[in-house]
């Protein structure tokens, strides 16, 4: 048995008690990581990370993950992506208006002043999707709820009413109890563990938010004193600039447009992603056009990217998010050279240039060695195990069962 302490009863004799397992989630906004004591768990199919999608087929069936997602073009009222944008938001907000300009989905205000989505299964919730999203992932991964003890992460900027709708989302999944731990206090504990130092930044790209916050990391808790963002940029404007390129071209050279089905561009998206990733490792990639359009003709064959191309198409984007950088740190009142550290969070500090950039804006090397897509996951982990060292912002009540 594992003995966190021993209780002593009023005869005397020590009564054990059983320590609580405890896991650290992360979910995003475009994918979703569970981890146990600084490990990620890995899902049956491989990999750490699961993409934070549900949908529902004709068949009657509930997707969730990579089989969801991979149905976004082709029912997209069916297939909801991004969820977190909007989970507790107010129906009559900046947040759900914002959604609505995005997604196409049939949403309406809910009786509690939230959201409500008409699906082909029936009407969900922001938090209902969160919920299967965190409960496909433990079945994925083998994780364990009954009795354990969960730690969620949620941005900054959530106020309590986002923070309580994250933390029922993971409660449905039925965990014992659930805390919340904010995004970039995750990743400043995951990257100093047992260490310490005054103040870090977390740059935090990911697939479809930007989040920067300078953390005060002089003693536990650890504070965030500044923080801002952009909701809609990341990586998938990525990955569409660079379809929209390829797809230009394939045009010019081929004369076939690959940009006027919405299935066939949204292949085309995927197929971009997979080349972007490929090129942190390579210097080129190749996009088979005959694998994104069956019906293109003979000569489109192959288009080659480079490293460099996508560098070239992704520097505005990086740009942008220095001007952020400059915010969050006024409002700490602080200047880029005091931090004495920069940590990396979110898939897309992997881009190419995305280091370099940084490292000049900062004038030091950013911590990339903890894996991005991971390592919120990772220090919601450590939150969990060692309650000490953050403050866990939120107590929900638990769903009723
Ligand atoms: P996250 O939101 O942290 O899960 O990050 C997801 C984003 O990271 C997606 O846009 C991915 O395409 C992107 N990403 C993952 N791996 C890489 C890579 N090796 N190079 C560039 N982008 C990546």
């Amino acid at each position: 048995m594992d003995l966190d302490q021993i209780r002593p009863q009023p005869s005397g004799r020590p009564i054990p008690v059983r320590r609580k397992q405890t896991v650290g989630i992360d979910l995003g906004t475009t994918n979703t990581v569970v981890a146990r004591n600084f490990e990620a768990l890995s899902l049956d199919s491989g990999g750490y990370v699961m993409p934070s999608a549900v949908a529902f087929p004709p068949s009657g069936a509930t997707l969730v993950g990579q089989p969801a997602r991979r149905r976004r073009a082709m029912d997209p009222k069916n297939t909801i992506l991004s969820a977190k944008r909007v989970i507790g938001a107010r129906w009559h907000s900046s947040y759900t208006a914002q959604f609505r300009e995005h997604y196409p989905y049939d949403m309406r205000e809910s009786s509690d002043g939230g959201i409500e989505i008409q699906t082909r299964a029936g009407i969900t919730s922001p938090v209902d999707v969160g919920g299967t999203i965190v409960s496909g992932l433990c079945r994925l991964t083998r994780c364990p709820v009954r009795g354990v003890h969960a730690v969620v992460t949620a941005p900054v900027g959530f106020d309590q009413r986002r923070r309580d709708a994250t933390a029922v989302a993971v409660a449905k999944a039925q965990f014992a109890s659930v805390q919340v731990v904010e995004e970039p206090i995750a990743t400043a504990l995951a990257y100093l563990n047992r260490s310490s130092l005054k103040y870090a930044f977390v740059y935090d790209l990911g697939g479809g938010t930007f989040d920067a916050a300078v953390v005060d990391c002089s003693s536990y808790p650890f504070r965030v004193i500044g923080h801002g963002g952009d909701p809609y940029l990341g990586g998938d404007d990525v990955d569409r600039t660079i379809a929209l390129y390829v797809a230009e071209r394939t045009l010019a050279r081929d004369g076939w447009d690959l940009s006027n089905d919405a299935v066939t561009f949204d292949r085309l998206v995927n197929a971009c992603e997979l080349a972007k990733c490929e090129l942190s490792e390579s210097e080129e990639a190749a996009i088979a056009i005959p694998s994104v359009d069956p019906a293109a003709p003979e000569s489109c064959g192959i288009i080659p990217i480079t490293r460099d191309e996508v560098r070239q198409l992704t520097l505005d984007l990086v740009r942008s998010t220095f001007g952020i950088c400059d915010e969050v740190l006024a409002q700490a009142s602080l200047k880029a050279r005091d931090m004495q550290a920069v940590f990396l969070a979110g898939g897309s500090t992997r881009l190419p240039g995305v280091v370099e950039y940084i490292e000049s804006y900062f004038g030091k090397r950013p911590r990339s060695d903890l894996d991005p897509m991971q390592v919120v996951g990772l220090g919601a982990s450590l939150a969990a195990a060692r309650p000490a060292v953050s403050e866990l912002l939120s107590i929900p009540a638990p769903e009723p069962r």
